[in-house]
């Protein structure tokens, strides 16, 4: 552990207090697009006066919008499985939680939630499952699962990119998730110190917090070098887990030459069975996450800030502006909690934990195209192999931001052509994708209207 997290620096640098003037260099030093170190970053965190809160926050607004453009990527979570060996305190899935129904999808049951997500329009999934005892167990159900959805078909739609957040695993096992296909590997650290996650992992296999700190190291090294990491705010001191994070990042650039694709930032939120929930030790809040969020993306720009609907929709519209760039959509954290129009636009509780933002795909475009964004349905990247080292190369080349501003449009024009099922929602879009073309160079316009011409007769799935 002492080789990626040092408690003694992280302490030290916590004790930094920065004047106006040094946040000034660091923001001016920060829009150059070269991140920080974790002195700056740590410096930043003691920022506590409105003026240059808004002067961090108007940094990481340029800083989003130079190297992401306008896209926010959209995608939806699967859940499969909440039935679980490991006992944490946080969790409605735990293993002594008889509060919600568990079960473990059937591969006729995860197509036909993939039927239903097809259905509406999504292209990119992020499967969730809980931990069984068994490592076999758990390695067979997910690369079952990862087949069922990446075959499944809806109106000649298939899910086109399948990212998966599950337990770690032994690298035989991370090797047999590669050769399925994923996109990117998640697992978060849930909180980087040690105590405290031994006093809230009670029971089971991911008590062991080395072998989660080591996730990273263990699928990298088995060929994924695709991945995702993240802390559960709320557990321990937001300060504390943001420095260790960007330490973990460090550690893995300086060893592997890659980071991580990206963040994920989830707030503890109340969960059905789990008194801890409610009321975790160390709640964040608001302006907190408003701060780590512009933190982050100034200190690692090239990485994807992940936002998921734990959150408000106020509160979503605000962090996408500071720098998160993918954010899920229409969620349900329970398995089969697709199943019907009256599930979809319920409110029940008896899921992972409660979901703040409950807006449909289609308000979501419609909202993130009233706020100067492109909603994103593209998985180019990961079909073209542009992963791992290469991709973080064209992201730092700048090359990445015109592809992705191509991508965002041809699949939004995609999703407006088959998808939109509102009059407001299919009228913004196309306006927006026309005042869009106009601004491109002379070559992209042309490649795009052709691209466009192709989509008009119903060819589909196109990208550069
Ligand atoms: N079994 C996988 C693993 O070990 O990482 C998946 C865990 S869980 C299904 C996915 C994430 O949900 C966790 O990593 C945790 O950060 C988050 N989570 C758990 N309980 C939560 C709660 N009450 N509020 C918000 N997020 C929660």
């Amino acid at each position: 552990m002492e080789n990626i997290i040092n408690i003694n620096e992280i302490n030290n640098l916590l004790t930094i207090n920065i004047s106006e003037e040094e946040v000034n260099i660091i923001l001016k030093k920060a829009k150059q697009l070269k991140g920080l170190t974790l002195k700056e970053s740590s410096g930043l965190l003691s920022i506590k006066n409105p003026k240059l809160l808004k002067e961090l926050y108007d940094a990481a607004f340029f800083v989003k919008k130079s190297i992401y453009g306008k896209r926010i990527v959209m995608f939806v979570p699967l859940y499969i499985s909440n039935i679980c060996a490991n006992k944490c305190l946080y969790c409605g899935f735990a293993l002594n939680n008889n509060f919600i129904t568990k079960k473990k999808l059937t591969v006729y049951e995860i197509k036909n939630q993939v039927k239903l997500l097809l259905k509406r329009g999504h292209k990119r999934i992020l499967m969730v499952a809980s931990e069984m005892i068994s490592s076999d167990e758990n390695i067979n159900y997910y690369i079952e699962a990862i087949k069922t959805i990446y075959s499944t078909e809806y109106n000649n739609n298939k899910i086109k990119r399948v990212n998966v957040n599950v337990a770690p695993m032994a690298r035989k096992d991370f090797k047999k998730l590669k050769d399925a296909n994923i996109g990117t590997y998640q697992v978060f650290q849930e909180t980087y110190h040690k105590q405290t996650y031994e006093k809230l992992h009670i029971y089971g296999p991911k008590s062991d917090y080395n072998n989660r700190l080591n996730a990273i190291d263990n699928s990298f090294v088995a060929g994924i070098d695709d991945f995702g990491i993240g802390v559960l705010l709320g557990l321990y001191k937001y300060n504390f887990e943001i420095i260790a994070m960007l330490m973990h990042i460090k550690y893995l650039e300086k060893k592997y030459n890659v980071g991580p694709h990206t963040i994920s930032i989830p707030r503890v939120k109340p969960a059905f069975g789990s008194i801890y929930a409610s009321n975790p030790e160390y709640p964040v809040t608001d302006e907190e996450l408003k701060k780590i969020v512009a933190i982050l993306r100034l200190s690692v720009p090239y990485t994807g800030i992940i936002l998921s609907t734990r959150e408000t929709s106020n509160l979503r519209d605000i962090l996408i502006k500071l720098g998160v760039s993918q954010i899920s959509v229409e969620s349900k954290v329970m398995p089969g909690g697709y199943n019907d129009e009256d599930t979809m636009n319920s409110d029940k509780l008896e899921g992972q934990f409660n979901l703040n933002d409950q807006r449909s795909l289609n308000e979501m475009v419609k909202s993130l195209l009233l706020n100067g964004f492109i909603p994103s349905f593209c998985t180019a990247c990961y079909r073209t192999k542009r992963t791992g080292k290469f991709f973080m190369d064209l992201v730092k080349r700048g090359e990445m931001k015109r592809m992705c501003n191509i991508n965002a449009l041809i699949t939004l024009k995609e999703f407006l052509d088959d998808f939109a099922d509102d009059i407001d929602v299919k009228q913004l879009g196309y306006k927006i994708i026309e005042v869009e073309k106009k601004m491109l160079n002379d070559v992209d316009f042309n490649l795009i209207s052709e691209i466009f011409c192709k989509i008009s007769n119903k060819i589909r799935d196109k990208y550069i």
